[in-house]
């Protein structure tokens, strides 16, 4: 029977932001499922839309068997501290010894996500996949599935027979992901044996010029299939995350296929196609105030829901979720008032203020203070908290089933929660961090998206995927926060020279 170690770690370092992830951000099952080892990693992590399910559940209809090692993933955030990376790195070694002591280990998949960086690693994935290497030996087949926003290393490529990555943004193709990683390491445990070839983009790609259902993304990946088709070969275009302060920060295509001198060609049509659509990668994003005159005349124009976007506070790339600058926008332009019980806010960590109002209860009405200024990427402060009654509308417990198309299955646990009205603004607190990338997000407070008039989101793209079928308009704010909409506006000190920060 056919062994295979499976292993899953996944992080989105953003090198800029407030808050690091220590071990207990691994053990939070709020944006990953928390961490698992053993059997119960493959219970728990099994039947789910993560790349392991996928892979999961091919391996089950292709007769392997599954050695599971761990599976340990948390929500973006500053760089994984030492402790935590170190206890990853030996439990993953420790299993995969045990392993090799029981019989042959055929082969590896690793779930990774390719942009994690630890307090004392750059290159988290790279040294893994080297430490992996190193044990089972030269030929044996590994293979890892990656995100799209994963900054590919040269140590990663040469240390991995295929690197596999999502292709969407929105992320709705991640168990679709593990599956395809599971047929292309069927074909290296059938003989194949291929080549490796990697090309950069020479300028990061702001996350909000990424997604996959607007040009330039989408035509570049119906390019990739195309590619893929003519010279039968297998090609991923990581966009990269842009707010990692290593050298390896970058948008990269990557392919593999028998014959070396065509996936070269093939990366090359790719990466080139990406490059001389320069201009097409630049963002047009509005300070808070604009964005609200904006929703308003959308609104007026019948064109609503309107979903704001309020990308710098965007907790899916190491924002905090606490930010005040579009409630601050919000409420200076009387939004409350002018579409009553229209407009909604989530969600804003602020687990005092969640306390709060679980104490006070349904109904009652005091002072609050909500958000934080953070210390931004720009060193200085954002938006002060905003201060003034409240009202709590709802309560919740945190426990929400989602059903969108990025986690379909999954649920998340957001401590306690609560709904306060805020001069007719309806806010939504949560205890942990959380990004809106669910419709239920908002249900399970009370507020029915598509009765809204307008919507402000701490996301940059993942909500589109739930979002788009029912806003009438997307607008993106950059209201004052840790996670640089342009990476241009970055202190960068280690960045290659001749990588350009913005395109
Ligand atoms: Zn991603």
């Amino acid at each position: 029977m056919t062994r295979i170690f499976v292993a899953g770690f996944q992080h989105e370092t953003n090198t800029f932001a407030p808050s690091k992830a220590d071990w207990s951000a691994f053990e939070a099952a709020t944006g990953f499922a928390a961490y698992a080892r053993g059997d119960a990693m493959l219970e728990q992590l099994g039947t789910g839309d993560l790349p392991i399910g996928g892979f999961v559940r091919e391996a089950g209809r292709r007769g392997w068997q599954l050695l599971p090692s761990l599976w340990a993933g948390a929500t973006p955030s500053a760089q994984v501290t030492q402790a935590a990376f170190e206890r990853i790195r030996r439990e993953l070694i420790e299993d995969l010894q045990a392993a090799v002591r029981m019989g042959p280990v055929d082969a590896v998949y690793l779930d990774l996500h390719g942009a994690a960086v630890a307090e004392h690693v750059d290159d988290c994935e790279g040294e893994l996949l080297a430490e992996v290497r190193q044990r089972v030996g030269a030929t044996c087949p590994i293979v890892a599935s990656l995100d799209l926003h994963a900054n590919v290393s040269h140590r990663m490529l040469g240390q991995a027979n295929a690197l596999v990555a999502y292709r969407t943004y929105p992320h709705i193709d991640t168990a679709g992901t593990g599956e395809r990683a599971a047929r292309w390491l069927a074909r290296l445990l059938g003989g194949e044996r291929w080549h490796s070839a990697m090309q950069r983009l020479p300028f990061l790609l702001p996350l909000n010029a990424q997604c996959t259902f607007a040009e330039p993304a989408a035509g570049l990946y119906r390019l990739l299939s195309d590619l893929e088709a003519q010279h039968g070969v297998h090609l991923s275009f990581c966009m990269g995350f842009p707010a990692s302060d290593i050298s390896d920060c970058a948008a990269s295509v990557t392919g593999h296929g028998a014959d070396a001198e065509t996936v070269q060609i093939a990366v090359r049509a790719l990466a080139d196609a990406a490059t001389q659509q320069r201009s097409a990668w630049r963002l047009d994003l509005m300070p808070p105030a604009l964005a609200v005159e904006q929703a308003a005349v959308a609104i007026g124009a019948g064109a609503s829901p309107v979903v704001i976007a309020d990308t710098q506070d965007n907790p899916g790339a190491g924002g905090d979720s606490n930010t005040t600058g579009m409630l601050h926008a919000l409420l200076a332009a009387g939004a409350g008032q002018r579409w009553p019980g229209g407009v909604a806010l989530a969600l804003l960590w602020d687990p005092v203020a969640a306390r709060q109002a679980h104490d006070l209860g349904v109904g009652a009405e005091a002072a609050f203070s909500l958000g934080r200024p953070v210390v931004c990427f720009d060193g200085r402060l954002s938006d002060a908290a905003w201060q003034g009654q409240a009202r709590v509308v709802a309560l919740h417990d945190g426990r929400v089933q989602l059903d969108g198309p990025m986690r379909g299955s999954g649920h998340t646990q957001l401590g306690p929660c609560a709904r306060l009205d805020v001069q007719g603004v309806q806010v939504l607190v949560s205890s942990l961090k959380c990004q809106v990338l669910d419709l239920a997000l908002l249900q399970f407070l009370g507020i029915e998206p598509g009765e809204m008039a307008l919507i402000v989101v701490k996301s940059s793209v993942h909500f589109r995927a739930a979002f788009l079928p029912v806003a009438k308009t997307v607008l993106v704010a950059q209201a004052h926060g840790p996670m640089a909409a342009n990476p241009a506006d970055l202190p960068w000190t280690r960045l290659p020279e001749q990588r350009a920060r913005t395109p």
